[in-house]
C-alpha cells in the first residue's frame, strides 16, 4: 500500500552515487554508479527509488521535497572492519616508532596490543562506553552509518563479554548501526603464553558458548598470522564459531603469507581480511569464492610499510573487494573512509570509483548485508550522505577531508 504523503524525494545534488555498478572499472560500466542531477525518494527508513527529479515528481505527484544545494549524495560508509572499542590511544607508541624504535623493544616496555589489554581489562563497561561514544562521533562525522565493531582486547571471558556488551550498549545510543564481531582470538593473553593450546581450549569451550548464549556477536574472527595464530588452532576457533551460529572471518596474511586466504576461502568466511601477503593461490583461492577480500591499507600507511595488498591482481581476478579503516589504537588510529579510499587509489591502483564502491557496496557484502545497506537503490535502508563536492572523484581525492555536509540513518537526518 503506498502511502504518497509519507515519501520525500531528495532532489538538487549535482551527482547520486548509487554505487550498483561492477566491481571492477571498464569502458563502459561505472562501479559507483554515477547518476548526473539524480534524485532519491524514500518512504520511512528506506529507499523506494533512485532516477531524474523529474522521473520520480511524476511518479510522486504529493511528496515532500528537501533541496540540497549540489554536491554529491551517496550511501553511508559500510566499514566493515574496525577495533572501535578500546581503552586509551597510544600516541606514546607512535612516537617511538616513527623515530626508529623496533616493535619488540616497544613491546618490551610494556607497549604493543597487550598493553591495550590491560588497560581495557581495568576499565568498568561504563568507562568502555563512554571512551567509545566521541570515536563512534567521530566517525559518524566522516560519514559511517553501519560499522562493524570487534572485540578482542580483553582476552579472557569477563572481559571479552564486557566489550560485546558495551558495544551492544552503544547500538542504541547512537545513530551508526553498529555489527559486533567476536575476536577473542586476536592475541594470546600473557597468562597462556607458555600454553596457547590451553587458550585455545578457553576460546572453544567457554567463551564462544557465552558469546552465542547472549547473542552478542554475528561473526567469530582470528587473528592468523605466522608467530600468533597457526592455521589448525585457527580453524578449529572458527568452527567451534560455526557451531554457535557465527560467521567466520579472518586477520589474514597481513605481513606473511601463512594460506590465511585459502582457509577463509575453503570454510566459507564472509571476509579475509589484510591481505598484504596474500599468495597467487590466495587470490585465485578469493576469487573463485564468495569471501570478500577486505583490505585495510591504514595501518601500512601508520607503520610505515609499503607492503600494500595486491588489489588490482584480486579486482582482476573477479574477487569482491571491501576497503575498511581498522580504525584502532595500535595500528590505524584513522577513523575516514575516505581517507581510505585515498590511499587505495594512490597506493593500490584502484579507481576512485572502485574504491567508493569498496567501501559501500565491498563492506555491505564482507558484513552480509548486500543490497540493505552501501547502496542506493530501491529496497536500501536510506543511510545517506551529503558531500561538498562537484563530483565523486572528489571523495577519494581529497584524503579524507571534512567533506560531510549531512548524514542521514534510516531516514531521518542525524548530522
Ligand atoms: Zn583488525
Amino acid at each position: 500500500m503506498q502511502r504518497p504523503e509519507e515519501i520525500r524525494i531528495l532532489v538538487g545534488a549535482a551527482e547520486v552515487l548509487t554505487c550498483t555498478g561492477p566491481a571492477r572499472e571498464t569502458e563502459q560500466e561505472d562501479p559507483a554508479g554515477r547518476l548526473a542531477g539524480g534524485a532519491v525518494a524514500i518512504e520511512g527508513d528506506e529507499v523506494v527509488a533512485v532516477g531524474d527529479a523529474k522521473t520520480l515528481r511524476q511518479r510522486y505527484p504529493d511528496a515532500a521535497e528537501e533541496r540540497l544545494d549540489g554536491g554529491v549524495l551517496a550511501p553511508g560508509w559500510v566499514d566493515s572492519h574496525t577495533h572501535a572499542v578500546f581503552g586509551r590511544w597510544r600516541a606514546d607508541e607512535f612516537a617511538l616508532r616513527c623515530t626508529g624504535v623496533p616493535y619488540m623493544e616497544i613491546a618490551r616496555r610494556g607497549g604493543g596490543i597487550l598493553s591495550s589489554v590491560r588497560d581495557l581489562r581495568a576499565l568498568s563497561e561504563d568507562d568502555l562506553v563512554e571512551r567509545s561514544l566521541p570515536r563512534l562521533a567521530e566517525m559518524l562525522q566522516a560519514g559511517t552509518t553501519t560499522a562493524e565493531v570487534k572485540s578482542g582486547y580483553g582476552l579472557d571471558t569477563e572481559s571479552e563479554l564486557k566489550t560485546l556488551r558495551a558495544i551492544r550498549r552503544l547500538n542504541g545510543m547512537q545513530p551508526i548501526d553498529l555489527v559486533p564481531t567476536f575476536l577473542g582470538a586476536h592475541e594470546f593473553p600473557p597468562e597462556y603464553r607458555d600454553d596457547r593450546d590451553g587458550y585455545v581450549d578457553v576460546l572453544v569451550k567457554e567463551m564462544i558458548p557465552a558469546v552465542a548464549e547472549e547473542g552478542l556477536a554475528e561473526f567469530c574472527d582470528v587473528f592468523m598470522e605466522p608467530g600468533v595464530y597457526d592455521r589448525a588452532q585457527s580453524e578449529r576457533v572458527l568452527r567451534a564459531g560455526m557451531d554457535h551460529g557465527l560467521v567466520p572471518k579472518l586477520h589474514a596474511d597481513e605481513l606473511e603469507g601463512s594460506g590465511a586466504a585459502e582457509l577463509a576461502a575453503e570454510i566459507g568466511a564472509a571476509s579475509a581480511d589484510h591481505l598484504g601477503a596474500i599468495s597467487e593461490t590466495g587470490v585465485r583461492a578469493l576469487a573463485g569464492s564468495e569471501t570478500v577480500a577486505t583490505l585495510l591499507p591504514g595501518t601500512l600507511l601508520v607503520l610505515g610499510r609499503k607492503g600494500y595488498a595486491p588489489a588490482r591482481a584480486l579486482l582482476d581476478a573477479g574477487a569482491t573487494v571491501a576497503l575498511a579503516t581498522d580504525f584502532n589504537p595500535g595500528s590505524s588510529p584513522i577513523s575516514s573512509p575516505a581517507l581510505i579510499t585515498g590511499v587505495a587509489c594512490s597506493q593500490m591502483g584502484m579507481s576512485p570509483a572502485e574504491a567508493l564502491r569498496a567501501a559501500t557496496v565491498g563492506g555491505a557484502r564482507a558484513l552480509r548485508r548486500e543490497g540493505k545497506v552501501g547502496v542506493l537503490a530501491p529496497g536500501a535502508r536510506a543511510d545517506l550522505v551529503h558531500w561538498g563536492v562537484e563530483g565523486a572523484s572528489e571523495i577519494p581525492y581529497r584524503f579524507g577531508a571534512p567533506l560531510v555536509r549531512a548524514v542521514w540513518r534510516a531516514g531521518e537526518r542525524v548530522l
